[in-house]
């Protein structure tokens, strides 16, 4: 279901759908060597609106500066050729993949000879974990989240998701919808995709940075808008029992949204979605949307 007749924007030019490939011997294919944004621009009722566009622009140049990678364009090249592209490709809505690579040039481990390709992609979205009606079912993963003493995960890196990826196959394969992944030590880190937050109490908390977890953007969206609600949140460590303890829990993510948690390891949570995962999913939808005034300095209008 990709949209084949339309654009891909490849070092500074839209190029067809099917133009936009490369060498086998890419670095990057081989060795992780990329980073990467997932970002959606949202139907509003001023046409198609990117949500938070900078703050992932930027988050892209902080994963590129952890790998020394030189990023070609900056965040407002980056920004202008993503509202081209959407405009280009006629997206009500869509999913967006911001990426750089080390391309073709050398091999072997040492980066320095291999150039920067930089892309950017669109395509309409669709949901990637099953319906949140009623919830999903999280396993606890055999994987561990990468050691930040390993890679960083802080960087949103395309070597580091193989870790993702056999942490999500393993669930699906055990008949679960979604992995949640220990850090190191042992602590609640986050999902294959997803940040992982608990209510109990009438407390919101999600893991910190520090548990391995990346700085997920829709994560700071909920935290806001939680603060706003008038909501106690704490960014704090918790263990797998906090969450077999709570309340409610919900993921969220930009792929996901924010979508309830009906049971972790098999035990049920009290309610999915609880009130609290209601109020911030409708919250959500409002901000993305532009129906919530208050949060329309995050959307980046196409136009
Ligand atoms: N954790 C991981 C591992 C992810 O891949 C993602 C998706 N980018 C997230 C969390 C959520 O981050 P965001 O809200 O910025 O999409």
């Amino acid at each position: 279901d990709l949209p084949e007749a339309s654009t891909i924007w490849l070092d500074g030019a839209l190029v067809p759908w099917h133009a936009a490939t490369t060498h086998v011997l890419t670095h990057g294919l081989h060795y992780g060597t990329g980073v990467l944004e997932g970002t959606r621009a949202f139907a509003t009722a001023d046409g198609p609106a990117v949500f938070r566009l900078p703050e992932h622009l930027r988050r892209l140049e902080r994963s590129a500066r952890m790998l020394r990678m030189e990023l070609p364009y900056g965040v407002a090249d980056l920004a202008a050729a993503t509202v081209d592209l959407v405009r280009a490709n006629g997206h009500r809505s869509c999913y967006l993949r911001h990426f750089a690579f080390l391309g073709y040039g050398a091999m072997g481990l040492d980066m320095r000879s291999s150039p920067t390709t930089t892309a950017i992609a669109s395509w309409e979205w669709h949901a990637q974990l099953p319906d949140a009606q009623g919830g999903i079912r999280l396993k606890t993963s055999s994987w561990r989240r990468t050691d930040p003493n390993a890679v960083p995960p802080a960087a949103k890196a395309t070597g580091p998701y193989l870790n993702s990826v056999l942490a999500r196959r393993e669930a699906t394969d055990a008949g679960y919808d979604e992995a949640l992944l220990l850090g190191a030590d042992g602590a609640v880190s986050e999902c294959t995709g997803e940040n992982v937050f608990v209510v109990r109490d009438g407390v919101l908390r999600t893991p910190p940075a520090s548990a391995g977890a990346l700085e997920g953007i829709t994560q700071d969206t909920v935290l806001t808008l939680a603060r706003d609600l008038g909501a106690a949140v704490r960014v704090e460590s918790l263990l797998r029992s906090d969450l077999y303890a709570a309340d409610e829990v919900f993921v969220c993510g930009t792929a996901a949204g924010v979508v309830a948690v009906r049971s972790l390891d098999d035990r049920e949570l009290p309610a999915a979605p609880g009130p609290l995962t209601a109020r911030l999913r409708a919250a959500y939808e409002a901000a993305v949307t532009g129906a919530d005034g208050r949060y329309r300095h995050w959307l980046t209008y196409v136009g």
